[in-house]
């Protein structure tokens, strides 16, 4: 009886645990929090929750298909709860995120099958760039990006 009420309990703090999770990144959508934003935000709400339960929880948002994943190379992933195809632009200075929608002028999958021996089954675009906020700073490091060079079709 008592381990069934723990059960219970921990099911319950779960469900509260992954709401607040979502909440947050959802009110936070245009910015693309990263999993310590999350925290950050989450945490006043839910004292004892820790922060690897919130990557825990991040990551099956994730698998679940709830919120998307957008990962940078030497940088934390961030989160976004907009789930639609869109593309990125990264800050070259501080990795903040923002959402760029292409019409589709043309396919890229097109573009890029008839280059390689591969089966093109999707394509990630990533500009990069400086934010507003660090387009007023002309002293701070940029960031590496990769470089890619792009073929005309
Ligand atoms: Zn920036
Ligand atoms: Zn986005």
């Amino acid at each position: 009886m008592r381990k069934r009420k723990t059960t219970v309990s921990t099911k319950r703090r779960q469900t509260i645990q992954k709401q607040a999770v979502l909440d947050a990144v959802r009110q936070a959508t245009l910015s693309h929090p990263t999993a310590a934003d999350i925290f950050a935000q989450v945490r006043p709400l839910l004292p004892t929750l820790s922060f690897g339960t919130v990557y825990r929880v991040l990551h099956g948002l994730v698998e679940e298909g709830e919120i998307a994943e957008i990962r940078q190379a030497g940088g934390p992933a961030h989160y976004d709860a907009d789930t639609r195809e869109h593309d990125h632009i990264i800050c070259s200075r501080c990795g903040a995120v923002g959402d760029v929608h292409l019409r589709p002028l043309f396919s890229l999958e097109e573009c890029g099958q008839p280059q390689t021996d591969f089966e093109v089954l999707g394509y990630r675009l990533e500009f990069h760039g400086l934010c507003p906020s660090c387009r007023l700073v002309s002293q701070a490091p940029v960031l590496p990006f990769p470089v890619r060079e792009v073929f005309p079709c």
